[in-house]
C-alpha cells in the first residue's frame, strides 16, 4: 500500500471517531514512518513496509476505541515544546497557552522571581515558564504518582532547571512563599463530567474533576494562599469557560485586589489573576 492509499483509507475510518481525520492521519503516519508532514506528500506513491502498516493498524484500533491520539503518539506540544503523555495524565490543551503568555509578560525585565506550579500534570506550565523565563525559579507541585513520572521526564526533555515536589496540595506546606502562583487545577463540574466527550473521558479524572460545582480547587488556593503566595504576590489560574464570575468573587473576597479576567484564542473566559493584597 501506497503513503497516499493510507492516508486516504485512515482518513475514511477516523471519519468515525474523530473531527479533524485528515491531520489525525497525517499524524499517524508520520508516527509509524519516518516520513516528516511534507514527506507525506512529496513521497505519496512510496510503499510502506509490513511493519509500518502493522504499527499504523495498532494506532488505528485504539483510536477507535476512543483513546486519545496524543496518547497513541506519546509526546504532544505545548507552547512549542514537547511534552510526554499517556494513560494516568492530563494532555496539554492549546487553551492553557494563555496563562504562559501572561506569565512571560509578567515576568518580562523583572528581576529573579519564584513561580510555584501547583497541579502541574505533565509540567507543562511549570516547564514551558522555565523554559522561556530565564528569571523564572521554578517548583512544580504534582500528587500523582503516574502523572509525577511523566513531569520528570519532562523536564528532562526539555532540558530545564526545577524543582519537582510530589504532593497533595490539599496538605503540603511549603518551605517559602511564591511571588507567583499558577495553576490549572480540576475544574469540569459532577453534570460536566457525564458529559465529557469519549477521548477526555480516558483521562485522568483526577486531573479534570473539581467536585460538584467545579470550584473545589479554587477554594483551596484562597484558603491556603498566605502558604503559597507572598504578600502583594501574583495568583494566575486556568479556568472553564463559565467560571469567571464565581473565581472573581472567591478571590475578590478572600483578600485579592486587581481580580482580572483574561479571555483564550477561542473567545472564551480562560485566565484569571489577581494579586494577594497587604
Ligand atoms: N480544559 C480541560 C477540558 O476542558 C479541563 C482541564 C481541567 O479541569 N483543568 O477538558
Amino acid at each position: 500500500m501506497t503513503v497516499k492509499e493510507q492516508k486516504e483509507l485512515l482518513i475514511s475510518e477516523l471519519s468515525l471517531v474523530s473531527d479533524s481525520p485528515a491531520f489525525e492521519a497525517a499524524e499517524i503516519i508520520i508516527f509509524a514512518t519516518d516520513l516528516d508532514r511534507s514527506a507525506i506528500l512529496y513521497k505519496q506513491n512510496e510503499r510502506l513496509s509490513a511493519s509500518q502498516r502493522r504499527t499504523i493498524k495498532k494506532c488505528l484500533a485504539k483510536r477507535k476505541k476512543g483513546v486519545p491520539l496524543q496518547y497513541i503518539l506519546g509526546e504532544w506540544e505545548f507552547y512549542g515544546l514537547p511534552f510526554k503523555v499517556g494513560k494516568g495524565v492530563l494532555i496539554p490543551r492549546q487553551d492553557s497557552e494563555l496563562l504562559i503568555d501572561l506569565v512571560i509578560e509578567e515576568l518580562y525585565q523583572a528581576e529573579e522571581k519564584s513561580l510555584l506550579d501547583l497541579c502541574s500534570g505533565s509540567g507543562a506550565l511549570g516547564i514551558a515558564v522555565a523554559k522561556k523565563c530565564r528569571n523564572a525559579r521554578v517548583t512544580l507541585v504534582e500528587k500523582s504518582r503516574k502523572a509525577f513520572s511523566y513531569l520528570k521526564e519532562n523536564i528532562i526533555l526539555n532540558g530545564v532547571t526545577v524543582n519537582a515536589v510530589r504532593a497533595d496540595i490539599f496538605k503540603w506546606a511549603p518551605k517559602e512563599t511564591a511571588d507567583i502562583v499558577i495553576c490549572n487545577p480540576p475544574y469540569i463540574t459532577k453534570q460536566e463530567m457525564h458529559d465529557l466527550q469519549k477521548e477526555v473521558k480516558m483521562e485522568p479524572t483526577a486531573a479534570l474533576f473539581g467536585g460538584k460545582d467545579g470550584l473545589r480547587f479554587y477554594r483551596l488556593l484562597c484558603r491556603r494562599a498566605h502558604d503559597f503566595l507572598k504578600v502583594g504576590g501574583k495568583i494566575l489560574v486556568e479556568i472553564g469557560y463559565a467560571q469567571a464570575e464565581d473565581v472573581c468573587q472567591l478571590f475578590s473576597s478572600s483578600g485579592f485586589e486587581q481580580v482580572e479576567v483574561f479571555k483564550d484564542l477561542q473567545g472564551n473566559d480562560r485566565v484569571v489573576s489577581a494579586v494577594l493584597a497587604e
